[in-house]
């Protein structure tokens, strides 16, 4: 019998942990967790270093170093109409790992109703599930273009008067989905008529590659800041995903909730590191698009490997993933599910990829479809594809 509370027992280990164990044993190109495979910027690790050699190695402030918080308002606000507050609106996190339960147990209480679109990032469902809150899934499917989009109708049905929160993530993970700003508007109204809150995730903030879509923080919409808590982190956006410095951004009676949480949680988090983020949060200078224009490309390379090998590959408009279809590759290779082909691709080919059923309720519906995270070095994507294309013989 399994020692582990049940409230976390249908979970297990995370399938990150899980594919990137597989990977390393079968030396494969793991491109299944979702990591860059090249360093942060200099300016952000000699900040950090500076910070250490500064005497700088005490518990930071509760809700954040100072020059961090500030680093943050300052990018974050130009959404704005009004400006945010370095220290009545943002909390430093470990990650947006740790904002997300400390905005689930700071805001949420047991029995609240809590609207989560699938496949989801896997932690969501754990944190509703450590919050007591009642889940709700709206499903996201492909349209005729192939891009994930919802049904209004649904959407509408979902909301009642016992909801809460509704979690959105844009760019969203494993999807590369944009929300568009008419997605968002909708989904403001009914936070507004249902007198819910919003959390958003948006990590991958910086990485959309769609000049038609581009990145829209829901807080940014009319009505929608006063209900919205903006979490984010500078792993993807900077290539420090190891670093697991984060935040929350919200007014303040929704602050006090997720610092209720996060004082308890871990208090603080590493202080050098916040100084790090700080320097290059505040001056990114080129390396964001540097990282966007190298993400495209592989995107574009991937993509079309895919397709070529009978994979449906789906745009991805944003983050570090592309989703496919692998029906007409699985047929072929005799894999009975996503984690089946994951399996044999592992062991045939040496590249990872990510089984999404993991990020369904209704895991059916996620065995039709892969996910690959294409955040590295552009001659590790072409290693990959190589690898890949064995799997055409
Ligand atoms: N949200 C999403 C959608 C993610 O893909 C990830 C993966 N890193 C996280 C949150 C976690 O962010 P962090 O690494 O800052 O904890
Ligand atoms: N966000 C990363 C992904 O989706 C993984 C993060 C983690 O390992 N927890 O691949």
């Amino acid at each position: 019998m399994s020692s582990v509370a049940k409230r976390l027992q249908p979970f297990g280990t995370t399938i990150f942990s899980e594919m990137t164990a597989l990977a390393v044993k079968h030396n494969a190109v793991n491109l299944a967790q979702g990591f860059p495979d090249f360093d942060g910027p200099d300016l952000a690790k000699n900040a950090a270093k500076e910070a250490i050699d500064a005497g700088h190695s005490q518990y930071a402030r509760m809700f954040g170093v100072p020059k961090l918080n500030a680093a943050i308002a300052g990018a974050f606000s130009k959404r704005l109409a009004n400006p945010a507050d370095p220290d009545a609106h943002i909390t430093i996190t470990s990650g947006c790992t740790e904002a997300l339960p400390a905005t689930f147990l700071g805001l949420i209480n047991p029995g609240d109703e809590v609207i989560l679109f699938e496949p989801f990032y896997d932690s969501y469902r754990a944190c509703v599930a450590l919050a007591g809150a009642i889940p709700r899934f709206i499903t996201l499917r492909p349209d005729s273009t192939g891009r994930f989009g919802f049904d209004e109708a649904e959407l509408r049905g979902a909301f009642t008067d016992r909801t809460r929160a509704i979690l959105v993530n844009t760019p969203h993970n494993p999807t590369g989905k944009v929300f568009t700003r008419a997605e968002l508007e909708l989904i403001a109204s009914l936070c507004q008529k249902h007198n819910a809150i919003a959390i958003t995730d948006e990590v991958y903030e910086h990485l959309t590659y769609e000049p038609t879509l581009p990145h829209i923080s829901l807080a940014s919409l009319p009505g929608m800041w006063e209900r919205t808590v903006t979490l984010s982190s500078v792993g993807k956006s900077f290539s420090l995903t190891g670093w697991k410095i984060g935040w929350g951004i919200a007014p303040p009676n929704l602050t006090a909730g997720v610092r209720a949480a996060h004082q308890f949680l871990t208090f603080a988090t590493a202080t050098p590191l916040q100084f790090g983020a700080a320097a290059v949060i505040a001056n990114p200078g080129p390396i964001v698009e540097q990282y966007r224009a190298l993400f495209r490309r592989n995107r574009d390379v991937l993509a079309k490997a895919l397709t070529d090998l009978g994979f449906k590959a789906f745009p991805s408009d944003g983050t570090y993933f592309i989703m496919a279809d692998h029906s007409a590759v699985s047929a072929r290779l005799g894999a009975s599910d996503d984690r089946d082909l994951c399996q044999k691709m592992i062991e045939r080919c040496g590249v990872a990829a990510i089984p999404p059923s993991v990020f369904y309720e209704n895991r059916e519906h996620g065995k039709p479809f892969v996910r690959f995270a294409y955040c590295k070095k552009a001659e590790t994507i072409d290693l990959a594809v190589q690898r890949l294309a064995t799997l055409a013989k």
